[in-house]
């Protein structure tokens, strides 16, 4: 492909570095990396065409810092930069900085980034194009606002920071009482975790299911989806599996769905990938929508898994301005992809960090078996980041196959040195629950977690 991008900048760590890598390889772009002092030798490190330092471990001495990492894009001759999931992926700033200093941002328009970003501002721009929200209200600044919109609604309550992600911020609220405790403790964690303490109610969904649309789209104003993913079996509302298809979904709802997905994208012009997440209600079968993440997901494998299309090339061929080859109806779904997300955790400690070194790495390979890692035998797991240290993901015929190719695969992984989270995947894709999907995002907590030894 001819494109306007010849050297990308990556500001992102981790095997979504390696994935972005890997996209540029194909593409024929070389690679930056921008590394902490704890990631000088990491895969990426070794692979990227070139690596720079961009500051001590702590991520908001590097890897948050926007202005080390535009200087280092520029420095070495970048013209583009991708920011990943996570981190700087969706700071509306971080996108204008980059733009105004002439750097491709992979990733929607500082405006786009905004509007969505805010989780309240999206519901608003959901609720104008007719796509269903959850029943909420706008910012509460106070517990007797809580007490009022309760009042009137009733319980469950489900208190939210706008800008919120990777689940924290969130409080459920069952009684009067928990009102105060919840509502102070939201503020803080959002406050905490995003610079920005402003919370919003919706209802408690008490059965569901995270059901979300991959979308992208070009500048040239084609906007296609790639189906939906199924994201319900989560611990505290942070995706562990995730598939596609989704079980539980009639081709009606998926038609639905993806339709009200493609129309907030179309809403707000939108450029590259991104995915607008629902939440299914199981009782009703309604969905409403939750939120739009305006970048590549950490579960974009499956996606890539059932439609054969390499989501991160398309994505970076949008941002250089190409207009999308594909037509919706060449978007054919086959099959079924299941990916585990594996942590360096103890579940046994309530999944505390593990870091440390990996003494034996010997990954599963096979048909339709894709790992997504940047660990390799002797690397040290650093204790600074996120405890994601690959995804297995793999694709067969239906569900059961995919099901028993991924416990095949987990019988031969094998990791030594650190505690992972393979055990609790191997219980979890055998429990009859799972396997007749009768999940929904409180199971791994409520019910598997309560009556397993884990
Ligand atoms: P984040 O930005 O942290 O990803 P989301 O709004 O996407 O926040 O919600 C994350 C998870 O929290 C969802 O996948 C779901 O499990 C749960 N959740 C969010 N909103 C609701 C709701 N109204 N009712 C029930 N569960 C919810
Ligand atoms: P998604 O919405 O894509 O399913 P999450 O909601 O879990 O994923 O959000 C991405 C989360 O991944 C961030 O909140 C952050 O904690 C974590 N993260 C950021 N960068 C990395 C990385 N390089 N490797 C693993 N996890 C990361
Ligand atoms: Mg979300």
């Amino acid at each position: 492909m001819d494109l306007p991008i010849k050297r990308m900048y990556i500001a992102n760590r981790g095997e979504i570095a390696l994935r972005i890598i890997n996209a540029c390889r194909i593409l024929g772009i070389e690679t930056v990396v921008g590394v902490s002092d704890a990631d000088r030798s990491t895969m990426a490190a070794r692979v990227a065409d070139r690596a720079i330092c961009i500051g001590p471990a702590p991520s908001p001495k590097s890897y948050l810092n926007k202005e080390a990492h535009i200087t280092a894009a520029l420095g070495t001759g970048c013209d583009s930069l991708h920011p990943g999931y996570g981190f700087l992926s969706e700071k509306a700033d971080f996108s204008r900085m980059c733009s105004e200093a002439g750097l491709i941002f992979i990733g929607p328009s500082g405006d786009v980034v905004e509007a969505m970003g805010d989780k309240i501002k999206a519901r608003v721009i959901a609720e104008k194009y007719g796509v269903p929200t959850v029943p909420g209200s706008n910012d509460v600044g106070s517990v007797d606002e809580i007490v009022a919109f309760a009042r009137a609604h009733g319980f469950p309550l489900l208190l939210k920071a706008a800008a919120g992600g990777g689940g924290r911020g969130m409080r459920i609220v069952r009684s009067e009482d928990q009102i105060k405790a919840a509502f102070e403790g939201a503020v803080a964690e959002a406050k905490a975790a995003f610079g920005d303490g402003t919370v919003f109610l919706e209802r408690y969904i008490e059965r569901a299911r995270h059901i979300e649309i991959q979308v992208m789209g070009d500048k040239h104003g084609n906007v296609l989806h790639f189906g939906e993913r199924d994201c319900s079996t989560q611990r505290r509302h942070q995706k562990l599996i995730e598939e596609a298809p989704s079980p539980v979904i009639s081709e009606e709802q998926r038609t639905r769905m993806a339709s009200a997905a493609v129309t907030l994208a179309r809403a707000v012009s939108y450029v590259g990938a991104g995915t607008v997440e629902f939440i299914y209600d199981s009782e009703t079968g309604e969905f409403y929508f939750l939120e739009m993440n305006t970048r590549i997901q950490v579960e974009h494998p499956v996606t890539e898994m059932v439609t054969g299309i390499d989501l991160v090339v398309e994505q970076i061929a949008c941002a250089a301005g190409k207009p999308l080859a594909l037509k919706q109806d060449q978007i054919m779904l086959h099959g079924h992809a299941i990916e585990c997300r594996i942590n360096a955790e103890s579940a046994s400690r309530d999944f505390m960090p593990s870091p440390g070194r990996i003494t034996t790495w010997l990954p599963p390979s096979g048909p339709g078996v894709r790992l997504d890692s940047h660990c390799y035998e002797g690397y040290v797991v650093p204790p600074h980041y996120d405890s994601m240290i690959g995804k297995l993901i793999v694709h067969a015929d239906n569900r059961q196959a995919a099901i028993d190719k991924m416990l095949g695969c987990f019988k031969t992984f094998r990791v030594e040195g650190i505690e992972t989270t393979i055990p609790i995947h191997q219980a979890i894709l055998a429990h009859s629950d799972f396997t007749s999907s009768k999940v929904t995002t409180r199971w791994v907590e409520e019910k598997f977690l309560q009556s397993s030894a884990h």
